[in-house]
């Protein structure tokens, strides 16, 4: 019989979700309060608030088994349905992931570095952090920040004021900001059996606090394995079922972990045409507790974020295939309307593609 899996949120993970799933034979069913989102191409979306009793009760009604793409989804409202259907990944890890110092001291517990940090509720915390882990440091809301929202880079001791104002003078955290040589993200799948999956390591670029551009496999030499032990401890610890993504600086020949989403990830997108089995898939398959696919990338991988605007052409590129995912959401400075993936046969014609890419777009 065909079995419905319930996404909580519509945006663009749910539509690839969506896509995925529709490949593997499921039906799905969206909660949602935007009027036409991106998921509503993968299947029907109930128009409510996430936090809407009503509109969980009539997902979980529909769904076999429910899931989420955001990791803003209000706990309690999850508990109320998990009663009844199963709910992954558990409330546990999104407990974790909104709130950024019970996040550094899941990782700390875990034997995972993470950069020198103090809890902030006023200003003078802030001076006092700036003295015992000296400036510049991050300043940064311990809930619901995403893509740089929520932060202040602090420098100096003038600024401590007002930025602690800025963001609300409490519940906060302040961070070392760490002179990382780059960033790099570890995804990877974790199933109800307890069978884990993991997709090689990806470099990532931002740009103004936003994913710009991917590449896989990142070029770190011995800190593949170091990022991939991270993962799997934690995956484990959190008794964790579906696809996380671990978002981690490289500082010297050392790893310091930045935060994990527990969800399908933008930095994981190229596995759509880039790996054997997509981050998204295995995320279904997870879930359902079917056997995970396989990670192996098909080629060198990159993707590139198409942000307030979508590129008039897409051009060729010699030894590289590339491949346009479309949102289809009205263009807003800012907002993430697509990607492009760009599957190569070597590092040079992959870089050289991208390259080509963004020269096309106006950012
Ligand atoms: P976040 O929302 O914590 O992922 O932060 C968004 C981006 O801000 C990160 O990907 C980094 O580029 C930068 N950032 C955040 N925290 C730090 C930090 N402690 N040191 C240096 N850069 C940071």
């Amino acid at each position: 019989m065909t079995k419905t899996i319930g996404i909580i949120g519509a945006g663009q993970l749910g539509q690839m979700l969506g896509f995925a799933g529709r490949q593997l034979g499921l039906e799905l069913v969206f909660l949602d309060p935007a009027d036409s989102p991106p998921a509503a191409a993968a299947g029907k979306v109930l128009r409510f608030p996430f936090d809407s009793r009503e509109g969980l009760q009539e997902l979980a009604a529909m769904s076999d088994l429910i899931t989420y793409e955001f990791e803003n989804v209000p706990v309690a409202a999850l508990d109320h349905i998990a009663a009844d259907t199963p709910v992954y990944p558990p409330a546990q890890a999104l407990l974790h992931a909104q709130d950024r110092l019970a996040e550094k001291q899941l990782f700390s517990s875990i034997g995972i570095p993470v950069p020198e940090y103090r809890t902030i509720d006023s200003v003078a915390d802030l001076e006092r952090a700036a003295i015992e882990v000296g400036l510049p440091v991050v300043l940064k809301t311990r809930r619901l920040g995403y893509d740089g929202k929520g932060q202040q880079v602090v420098r100096e001791g003038s600024e401590i004021e007002r930025a602690v104002t800025s963001l609300g003078c409490n519940d906060l955290i302040a961070e070392q900001l760490v002179p990382f040589d780059r960033e790099v993200s570890i995804i990877g799948t974790r199933s109800v059996r307890g069978e884990i999956c993991i997709y090689p390591l990806a470099e990532n670029e931002h740009r103004n606090g936003i994913l710009d551009v991917s590449r896989a496999p990142a070029d770190v030499a011995g800190l593949e394995i170091v990022a991939q032990g991270y993962l799997t401890d934690l995956l484990h610890r959190l008794d964790y079922v579906g696809t996380l993504a671990l978002e981690l600086f490289v500082i010297d020949d050392r790893l310091l972990a930045n935060e994990f989403a527990p969800r399908v990830h933008n930095s994981g997108h190229w596995t759509i045409e880039g790996a054997a089995t997509s981050q998204f898939e295995n995320h279904l398959r997870a879930i359902l507790d079917m056997p995970l696919g396989e990670t192996h990338m098909c080629g060198e991988a990159g993707m590139i974020n198409l942000i307030g605007s979508m590129p008039p052409i897409l051009p060729k590129s010699e030894g590289s295939s590339i491949h346009l995912h479309d949102y289809g959401k009205t263009p807003r400075p800012g907002r993430k309307l697509g990607h492009v993936t760009v599957i190569a046969e070597s590092v040079r014609a992959r870089d050289a593609a991208l390259s080509k890419i963004a020269e096309n777009l106006i950012r």
